[in-house]
């Protein structure tokens, strides 16, 4: 049914195309593929009438009825009211928008008791049935229903859903629609016919069942979201192959100085470390790039295996970089980095944003001339006039941080640092642990190694949920460890470091703190400090003159203060769930027992405190990040991976790992057989956007 919207056009018909082609690509429709792909968010059942006094509550249902007068009123707010009858019964439609236009329509209507028909929800008012702007159309007595059900696709506004509908349908029968898979898949996996499938949605037949329209398990919808599932297998195992294919720098087994390190370790390496920097030095020992993944909860030690990954490069002659996403955490690890393997002899660079001119020419010379072994820094720096003389190995720290930009761009720099035709190996290290359907599904371009196990002697941090109301508790208790020689952070929720309101909580705990803790020194740390401060506060608060770090999230990532046995948050229900898993990561590092102190504001919400429960009763990140994903969704969890672009439009992780399993197969297996089909594949569904499926 056709929304009027009463805009009159006057504009010639190439510019009311050029608008619509304007619309259209902010939808991201484009080819006649991209329609053909369009398909509808949901349907409505305009098929046969409902009586008004038959109507069910809580569905929309299409009633007809005759236009007999209508008003504008203004209580409670502006509103038309058309005032209709339908069999016999009163029937109001409001509407609390309108243009003049529908006025002059309904005036017309009213004039010639004109019929129409409304979609919507009927409900009882003050006055007797109503409806709430029902979509409706003017008919002539008798017109006949539609047969089918009618699709409701995503839209813009200034685009109608006829015009979107007829578009659509004409790209139908302007393209080829041949099954990219053979008749002998299709059986195989019990899916349906591509065009078939398509044409189904579209156009749903009459009789078919709604239900498994809406809910999306219908035959024809399985075929899509197998489609769309095996689309990002294969472009993203294409783009691994592709990658695996090019030429990198053999670093053999290491040499002199990692054969060193391993005998003067500080620490036995757990069996997890050993088993994954087994699969690191393997894959470092080919002559192709490596493209791994090295996944650990908080305070796995995933930092001690970049170390010695970066000395099989030094050892081999060549250079490494090491790239964190904040500033305290490249300091952080330049400062391990200086513990462990500055005795050596090896040189390291580091490279920050507080550089003076002169330190920071000298700082690029030494990696440009290769006399600098090992560059550390923040991606930032990385992106701008950094070269290297023999890079063979970049590792990104807490990749699930950088966006799918960012992490091309990186992508893109590493390969351009190549020697010769050399690409560097590559390293990506996560402490976001993500359930094994959502890292199959995103990391199906990377290798996985997991360190599942935390090094001996951690003692699991207590969680306890405070009301806010009971602060002064909270700060008794700060003072009794400070006092026993241990220290706190106050963790205060700020999401947007820009927002100067926002940051101003930090500043105001802070300076509340100063007063309720006298006695004790506290610290500020946000990330609009300048660089050269925030180093300053967070080397003082790991040497212990500070007693309390009131901080933002910027202490979320990999920050590491053995020492601190304490961490408020303030506001925890504000968090999201990886984060707070994150944040209470702080703490827990050293010999002490350590405390975790979630302040909400009460009432809490039910799912505020559904999350919070979570949080109170799991340790292990992996359980974490799959109760969160059942609460929120892949998209979320995700987060910035995806929003680049959103790689899965029908296809539900959660709901449909069953379709993934076997997507993952038949991406195996035609890769193997039948390269030019994946290619077919792949073009169709991806077509531009497969740039992204390389990120
Ligand atoms: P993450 O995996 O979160 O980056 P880190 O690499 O920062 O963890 O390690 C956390 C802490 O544990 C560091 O202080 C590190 O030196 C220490 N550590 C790492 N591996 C071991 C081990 N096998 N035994 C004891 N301590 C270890
Ligand atoms: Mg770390």
């Amino acid at each position: 049914m056709n929304v009027r919207r009463g805009s009159t056009n006057r504009n010639s018909g190439r510019t009311a195309a050029t608008r619509d082609a304007a619309l259209h690509s902010k939808l991201g429709l484009k080819t006649d593929e991209d329609f053909v792909l369009h398909l509808p968010l949901r349907y409505e059942d305009e098929t046969s009438l409902t009586p008004v006094t038959a109507a069910p509550v809580g569905h929309e249902v299409l009633v007809e009825a005759c236009v007999e007068r209508f008003e504008v009123a203004y209580r409670p707010r502006r509103q038309l009211i058309v005032h209709t009858r339908s069999d016999g019964h009163p029937l109001a439609l409001r509407f609390f928008s309108f243009y003049p236009s529908q006025l002059k329509q309904f005036q017309r209507a009213a004039d010639e008791q004109a019929m129409l028909r409304a979609y919507g929800e009927v409900r009882t008012g003050w006055f007797g049935a109503e409806m709430a702007h029902p979509r409706y159309r003017l008919v002539k007595e008798g017109e006949p229903l539609p047969k089918t059900l009618t699709p409701v696709y995503s839209s813009t506004s200034g685009l109608s859903q006829a015009g979107l509908r007829k578009r659509i349908l004409s790209a139908l029968d302007s393209i080829p629609m041949d099954d990219t898979l053979s008749p002998m898949h299709l059986r195989r996996l019990g899916l349906t016919d591509y065009a078939e499938s398509i044409r189904l949605l579209h156009q749903p037949p009459p009789g078919i069942d709604i239900r498994s329209l809406v809910d999306r398990t219908h035959p024809a919808w399985r075929r899509i979201k197998f489609d769309e599932l095996l689309a990002q297998q294969l472009s993203m195992r294409i783009a691994y192959d592709t990658r695996r294919q090019r030429p990198a720098p053999d670093l053999g087994s290491g040499g002199l100085l990692t054969r060193g390190f391993m005998e003067r370790l500080p620490f036995a390496l757990t069996g997890a470390q050993r088993r994954a920097l087994a699969e690191i030095q393997s894959d470092i020992a080919r002559p192709h790039p490596m493209q791994r993944l090295l996944q650990g909860d908080v305070g796995s030690g995933k930092t001690i295996l970049a170390a010695i990954a970066c000395l099989a490069a030094v050892d081999a002659g060549f250079q490494a970089v090491v790239m964190a996403p904040t500033e305290i955490l490249a300091e952080q690890h330049l400062g391990k980095f200086t513990d462990w393997l500055a005795p050596m002899g090896v040189r390291l660079v580091w490279l920050h944003g507080g550089l003076g001119a002169r330190e920071k020419r000298a700082a690029l010379a030494a990696i440009a001339s290769g006399e600098g072994a090992i560059a550390i820094g923040t991606h930032a720096l990385f992106q701008r006039g950094v070269e290297f003389n023999r890079l063979a190995l970049a590792v990104v720290d807490e990749q699930h941080r950088f966006g799918v930009e960012q992490r091309l761009t990186l992508k893109r720099k590493a390969e351009q640092s190549s020697v010769g035709q050399l690409q560097p190996h590559q390293l990506m290290m996560s402490a976001t642990p993500i359930p094994r359907t959502l890292a199959m599904s995103y990391y199906a371009d990377l290798d996985v190694s997991v360190i599942d196990e935390l090094p001996p002697g951690r003692k699991p941090v207590k969680t306890r949920l405070v009301a806010d109301s009971r602060r002064g508790e909270v700060l008794s208790r700060i003072r009794a460890a400070c006092a026993d020689g241990e220290q706190a952070y106050w963790v205060c929720p700020v999401i947007e470091e820009s927002r100067e309101g926002e940051l101003q909580t930090a500043i105001d705990t802070h300076r509340a703190l100063e007063v309720e803790l006298r006695e004790l020194r506290i610290g500020l740390l946000h990330g609009r400090l300048p660089g050269a401060e925030k180093a300053a506060v967070m080397r003082a608060f790991a040497a212990g003159e500070i007693h309390v770090l009131v901080a933002t999230t910027v202490i979320e990532v990999g920050v590491d203060v053995p020492n601190a046995s304490l961490i408020v948050i303030e506001h925890a229900e504000r968090f999201g769930l990886s984060q707070l898993h994150q944040l209470r990561g702080r703490v827990g590092r050293g010999l002490r027992d350590s405390s975790c102190i979630l302040l909400y504001a009460s009432p809490l919400s039910e799912n505020g405190r559904a999350r919070l429960k979570i949080i109170y009763e799991n340790s292990d990140g992996f359980d974490i990040a799959r109760l969160d994903l059942q609460l929120r969704g892949p998209g979320e969890v995700l987060g910035e991976r995806q929003s680049g672009a959103p790689l899965l439009r029908f296809a539900d992780l959660e709901l449909d790992q069953d379709l993934l399993e076997l997507a993952r197969a038949t991406a195996t297996e035609l890769l193997e057989h039948d390269l030019e089909c994946a290619r077919r594949h792949v073009d169709r569904w991806l077509g531009g956007r497969r740039d992204f499926a390389n990120a």
